[in-house]
């Protein structure tokens, strides 16, 4: 059993989740990668007591989190169990249904009957009674929204999860989520959706506005772009990143000279700045005031330790905001 470093909490800052009664760290740990059957279960354990010895409360899964899907949490509920688990009222446990999961009708999307046995069968991998967040990962175009929103408000109130989340909404979707949690009696606590300096999905919905209005949060991921926000691919693609993996969704094309000189440019500005680009690409991300967590992705320990940085820095001022939207729009 793993004893924790007793200095934990005097490193971080928690940051409410809108008006819940709920804090999060400014950085989660996100187990999408690097905790499937075929990596590494001493660096995996490694990259969560890092995590939390530093102060991280939060770890993101999903159901089919692996390779092969389950996998993740398998892998992270072993480490509960055999090196967290006297901690686990310190640690909030999310995960997800909604993503192809298991075969026919039933495996994927936003019924009832999925997200019903899939939180079931996320809490046996998890060896929990409970899971802190639970979200629908995605609309389901075919699915009554009622519907969906309903199973993830029943897991509540069976107190197979403590608060609901949604993931991936659009503005008419998040809205009515919206709605239909509060009408339920079990109000939404956190949206959770892509963010980064490549991908500005949230502000082109005005998603914040719509949230911060309502007293909710949002929780970003894929903050550093999968990787590409960091200084890693600045001279190539290395042996072992994400790029150069086989099955991952950051394909080697999509680096390309013209992002590369982006990347180049903000890096340039990241070093001006005194911090990494990983940092940099993390302050931007969490500016807001209704994001109040950033989960990333990590296949090293002294990645959670750089990243953790990002509070550090001085706040942005108006001229390196312009530079930043100068270098995107290039
Ligand atoms: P990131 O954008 O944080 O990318 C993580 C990758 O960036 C790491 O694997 C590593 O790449 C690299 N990296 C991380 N920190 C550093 C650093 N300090 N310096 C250099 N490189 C660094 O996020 P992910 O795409 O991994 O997503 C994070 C989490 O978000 C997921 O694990 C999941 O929990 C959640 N998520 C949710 C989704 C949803 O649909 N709701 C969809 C996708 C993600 P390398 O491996 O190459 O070393």
């Amino acid at each position: 059993m793993h004893t924790a470093d007793s200095e934990r909490y005097n490193k971080l800052d928690y940051v409410r989740c809108g008006k819940s009664g709920l804090k999060l760290p400014p950085l989660s740990l996100g187990l999408w990668h690097n905790f499937g059957q075929e990596d590494d279960y001493e660096k995996s354990k490694k990259i969560v007591l890092t995590a939390f010895d530093n102060g991280i409360t939060h770890f993101d899964l999903a159901n089919n989190y692996g390779p092969p899907p389950g996998a993740a949490e398998q892998r992270f509920g072993k480490i509960l169990r055999e090196e967290l688990g006297r901690y686990r009222d310190e640690i909030v446990v999310s995960t997800k249904a909604g993503h192809p999961m298991w075969d026919g009708p039933y495996g994927n999307w936003g019924s009832k009957k999925h997200l019903k046995a899939s939180l079931d069968q996320s809490l046996e991998r998890l060896g929990l009674d409970y899971v802190d967040i639970f979200y629908t990962h995605r609309p389901d175009p075919e699915t009554p929204i009622e519907e969906t929103i309903q199973a993830v408000s029943d897991s509540v109130k069976a107190g197979k999860a403590l608060y609901p989340g949604i993931s991936k909404y659009k503005i008419e979707g998040t809205v009515k989520a919206l709605e239909l949690f509060e009408e339920l009696g079990t109000p939404l606590l956190v949206h959770q959706i892509n963010y980064s300096m490549l991908d500005r999905t949230p502000e082109n919905l005005r998603l914040w506005e719509i949230l911060k209005a309502k007293g909710k949060g949002a929780v970003v991921f894929s903050p550093l772009a999968q990787g590409l926000l960091t200084d890693k691919y600045l001279n190539g693609i290395p042996e072992g990143s994400r790029a150069a993996r086989e099955g991952t969704f950051l394909s080697r094309d999509k680096i390309t000279p013209e992002l590369l000189e982006k990347i180049k440019k903000l890096n340039k500005l990241a070093r001006q700045r005194s911090q990494t680009l990983a940092q940099m690409a993390l302050q931007w991300a969490t500016r807001d005031d209704c994001v109040c967590s950033a989960i990333v992705g990590a296949s090293r320990p002294e990645q959670i330790l750089d990243s953790l940085k990002f509070k550090k820095a001085e706040p942005f001022s108006d001229e390196e905001l312009n530079k930043i939207e100068n270098i995107l729009s290039d």
